[in-house]
């Protein structure tokens, strides 16, 4: 292996929740993605808060050091991560990573949700990566996309997301 390819790794983190109506007429918590509250009658089912972005950059920094990911390191059967602010997560992440000599150098994100519309709140959930990581905003980058009507995820009833991440050697 040449020395350049052992000072990088990458990850991929995918995330997907049901969106329900918010209780109490159904089990949807209030519509956090990114650290952003979004106004919409529908929210993730979720044992934590839900925040499909925040948990698959969680998977992307620990997948790219094979590390357990977040399921197995914060099992939902667990009561003491009931309505977890999910950034918890994602700050253990970055601490195992830094723990293990690496850095984040960028990510790449992108939502695929029906509606309400990414775009106008996706600058606030980049700046809130961006800090949670100690990152420059220019190297965290969040997209937003509709699934174009087509199956459940263009039906509006779950959010998807998928995240890579490169690591460098700190
Ligand atoms: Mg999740």
């Amino acid at each position: 292996m040449t020395e350049h390819a052992s000072s990088l790794r990458i990850g991929h983190g995918y995330d997907l929740h049901r969106l329900e109506p918010l209780a109490p007429e159904g089990r949807g918590r209030p519509f956090i993605l990114g650290g952003v509250r979004l106004e919409h009658s529908l929210g993730p089912v979720s044992h934590s808060d839900g925040d499909a972005l925040y948990h698959a950059v969680t998977d992307a920094l620990l997948g790219a050091l094979a590390m357990p990911d977040i399921g197995q390191l914060f099992p939902n059967t667990d009561p003491r991560h009931d309505n977890e602010d999910s950034s918890v997560y994602l700050l253990e992440a970055l601490k195992r990573v830094r723990e293990a000599g690496w850095t984040p150098t960028n990510l790449d994100c992108t939502i695929i949700l029906e509606t309400p519309k990414v775009g106008p709140v996706k600058l606030g959930m980049r700046q809130n990566i961006a800090r949670l990581l100690g990152m420059d905003l220019d190297r965290v980058n969040v997209k937003g996309k509709t699934h174009e009507g087509v199956d459940a995820v263009g039906q509006g009833l779950a959010v998807e997301v998928h995240v890579v991440c490169l690591l460098v050697k700190a």
